[in-house]
């Protein structure tokens, strides 16, 4: 890179030579992120530790027209971190304080680098609720939650993080700040462009600062665990359920491919011979929480369930929730290479999905897991592979190809909240339309003449 010498130089008098990164040894590990894509080693990478380095950071890529990539964790599933080639990756990973929790008025401002579980935590110890709950919640940050608008286990009822996010302060290419949005429940003042910059996948402007809305948490929870011999029982257990006007706060599915492997990574007693596994919590006012677990008891009874469990208490509601949890690591560990898929239709379309994983599974002989946001109608099929295995990954592509037209077929959507960066883009086209793809680039043009933030992902596939 031509001027890497000197960029270095320009991030060293701003941040100091201790928050720039310039070794493979330490590049290696912003080369990739969660994907199963090819890794990209930038140039250099830089740290940021105060907003007004993030905005003298952004300046000088822009000046020196040189491409990059922000990254909080690393975690995203679409490869929208891997850098640009040449590029440079900027941490937001010391940007990390919650800069004001207001208990009056129910919202809190913070840095983009702070860790989502840590958040959560921190409100909860106020009494009060931050929802958003993505499975990497304890190493995710929340600007990369903004950026991919990640939703969670409670999507269903509480929402997904645009459902909180009020307000975002973030520096356009020269390093000048845009503020959007409000302190205030209501805000009509313009653009809604907190609505643009969420699931930007940071193509479009460099988060400072986030203001997101705080609900009063519930006050009571009933979780189940609901067996089947038949996955298209529970899948319609989960229509049975919304039709009767009820919301869980969380409804997740699990099939017999995913119940085995967590079986056997962490021996919890599930039944390896059930097709399929529902996970249902209720929750709010008390006695809305009795009569509402008894009617899913009941829906699930007249859906054909197996058995029906009830969590007696925490600790028992902890070990049911387990299983879920384990579901993405007891995949990985599996097989060398997983891949965690989402595809999501409309809810009365799951059961068709379900059958046509099913299918897909067996006319490319691959193996798909299959658990995940069931009431969202989003699911999660995660392929077990090994790339290296060139003729099965062969047959791990066009299954992937398959899923996808499926999806779509059935009026649903390339992604319920992994977004879309490199992996997707080729299939955006087909979710959207020709003028959509070039209504985007003209936009992210008009932002980024020269092409420089986050270059490659979304719209260019
Ligand atoms: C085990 C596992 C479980 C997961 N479970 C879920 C889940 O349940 N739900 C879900 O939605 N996702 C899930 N994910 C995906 C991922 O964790 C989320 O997309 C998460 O929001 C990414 O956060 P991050 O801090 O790692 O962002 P990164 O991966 O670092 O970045 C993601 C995107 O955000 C952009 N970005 C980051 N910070 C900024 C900023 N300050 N300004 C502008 N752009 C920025 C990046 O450029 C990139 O495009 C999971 C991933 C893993 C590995």
């Amino acid at each position: 890179m031509a001027n890497n010498a000197k960029i270095v130089k320009d991030f060293e008098a701003i941040v100091g030579a201790g928050n720039v990164m310039t070794q493979e040894v330490d590049l290696h590990a912003y080369s990739y992120d969660a994907a199963v894509l090819p890794s990209q080693t930038p140039s250099v990478a830089v740290r940021p530790t105060t907003e007004e380095q993030l905005a003298q950071v952004v300046r000088v890529c822009n000046e020196k027209g040189t491409p990059f990539a922000v990254r909080g964790a690393g975690t995203n599933l679409s490869g929208g971190t891997i850098p640009p080639k040449d590029g440079v990756v900027v941490l937001t990973g010391a940007l990390n304080e919650i800069l004001e929790i207001n208990e009056e008025d129910l919202y809190a401002v913070c840095q983009p680098g702070v860790i989502t579980a840590k958040f959560a935590a921190e409100v909860a110890s106020r009494g009060l609720f931050y929802p958003p709950d993505p499975g990497s919640q304890a190493v995710s940050t929340l600007g990369g939650n903004v950026a991919e608008n990640a939703g969670g286990l409670r999507g269903l009822k509480y929402g997904v993080t645009k459902d909180y996010l009020m307000g975002i302060d973030f520096f356009d290419l020269n390093g000048e700040m845009v503020t959007s949005g409000s302190r205030t429940v209501k805000c009509v003042t313009g653009y809604n462009l907190p609505g643009l910059m969420c699931s930007s996948e940071g193509t479009l402007g460099v988060f400072a600062k986030l203001i997101f809305k705080l609900v009063p948490p519930p006050r009571a929870s009933q979780a189940m665990l609901a067996v089947y011999d038949d996955i298209l029982n529970a899948s319609r257990t989960v229509s049975a359920i919304i039709r009767n006007k009820i919301m869980p706060c969380t409804l997740e599915i699990m099939d017999n491919v995913t119940i085995r492997t967590v079986e056997g990574f962490r021996s919890a007693g599930l039944p390896t011979d059930a097709a399929a596994l529902l996970l249902i919590e209720v929750d709010g006012h008390p006695a809305q929480v009795q009569d509402e677990a008894a009617m899913v008891q009941k829906i699930c009874k007249e859906e054909g369930v197996r058995t029906i469990e009830m969590a007696r208490d925490a600790a028992h509601k902890d070990r049911l929730w387990q299983a879920r949890r384990d579901a993405l690591p007891a995949l990985a560990n599996f097989r060398p290479t997983c891949i965690l898929e989402d595809a999501t239709v409309p809810r009365s379309q799951m059961s068709a999905m379900v059958d046509a994983l099913r299918r897909i599974a067996k006319e490319y002989n691959i193996s798909i897991g299959t658990f995940g946001h069931a009431g969202d109608g989003n699911l999660h099929p995660t392929i077990t592979t090994d790339k290296r295995d060139k003729e099965e990954w062969k047959r791990v592509e066009a299954g992937i190809d398959a899923i996808f037209k499926e999806a779509l077929s059935l009026g649903g959507t390339l992604s319920g909240e992994h977004g879309i960066g490199i992996s997707k883009a080729k299939w955006m086209v087909d979710e959207t339309s020709p003028a959509t793809i070039e209504w985007c680039r003209g936009l992210k043009a008009a932002l980024d003449p020269k092409g420089i933030l986050n270059p490659g992902k979304m719209f260019w596939g």
